[in-house]
């Protein structure tokens, strides 16, 4: 809080033309922190502004974002301050997250997602996700008992998936495919639980998804739908996108996080049977 404040002070102080276009927050992953500069003319002073924010944290690198895009959600920016090599170590709940910020993106939001499968009980329970990134779902799983097949079709978070699953001591527990997880899908057989961590289109994935899972095994669905739907629609939309032949049991709904002035990111968890 404290640095957020000297930040802001330091930014008036020595980029008064800029200092409103800069957020005052930023993340900390591992000893590198990230900060979004989206605004053209924030980005442009991107240098001036990483020297100041790694004076105030004493982070070892500073990278700076210019946006996030396309399917694999990649992060386009580079390091503005400190050690070029931005590949950290990033703690979290006990788990060991290795990656590049330049290069794949790390979602904070679902902190509470990841923590409620590192306390579930998945002693011998077969999971599948399907939108496995660096292991932000599959590692929780994994250090919770499960087994797990994790799909991923990013070669660069895939090596960091099958790198994190070794470091954090999972690897016996951990299949990682490096592929798309419709294919991936095709011979899981009886999944227990299907993550589905994508976002903006996950409900077309659902028929690989009722391939994969067990007859009462459970979705997690995550998206993102209307902030003024509420959770009686949402339950609805997601029951309705299921694949012919299946019938759902809504078991929770719960908004993960605000996405957009218009949006919210949801988790939606149901039980599948088969007609
Ligand atoms: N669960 C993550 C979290 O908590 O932040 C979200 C991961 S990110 C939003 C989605 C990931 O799905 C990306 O790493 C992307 O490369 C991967 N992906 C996208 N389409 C895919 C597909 N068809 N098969 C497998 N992985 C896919």
């Amino acid at each position: 809080m404290l640095s957020r404040e000297e930040f802001a002070r330091r930014l008036e102080e020595e980029l008064p033309d800029v200092a409103d276009s800069v957020p005052h927050r930023w993340q900390e992953l591992g000893d590198v922190v990230v900060i979004r500069l989206f605004d053209e003319r924030a980005w442009a002073y991107r240098r001036e502004v990483g020297r100041i924010l790694r004076e105030v944290t004493g982070a070892r690198s500073v990278v700076a974002l210019r946006r996030v895009s396309g399917t694999f959600r990649e992060p386009v920016g580079e390091v503005v301050a400190g050690d070029r090599n931005a590949e950290t170590v990033h703690r979290e709940l006990g788990i060991r997250f290795k990656l590049d910020p330049t290069r794949v993106m790390f979602a904070r939001g679902n902190l509470e997602e990841r923590r409620r499968l590192l306390e579930s009980d998945l002693e011998g329970k077969l999971v599948f996700d399907m939108f496995a990134g660096i292991g932000y779902f599959t590692l929780p799983a994994a250090l919770a008992g499960a087994e797990v097949i994790a799909a991923e079709l990013n070669p660069v978070a895939c090596r960091y998936l099958v790198e994190n699953a070794r470091l954090n001591g999972v690897e016996g527990r951990v299949r990682v495919f490096l592929g798309d997880c419709r294919e991936v899908a095709r011979f899981v057989r009886a999944a227990d639980r299907v993550l589905m961590g994508y976002l903006k289109g996950t409900l077309k994935f659902l028929p690989y998804a009722c391939r994969a899972v067990r007859d009462g095994g459970v979705l997690v669905v995550h998206e993102v739908f209307q902030k003024r739907w509420g959770e009686d629609r949402v339950a609805r939309e997601v029951l309705n996108a299921l694949p012919d032949g299946f019938e759902g049991e809504v078991l929770e709904v719960r908004r993960v996080k605000s996405f957009s002035p218009a949006l919210d990111h949801y988790a939606v968890e149901l039980r599948v049977r088969r007609r």
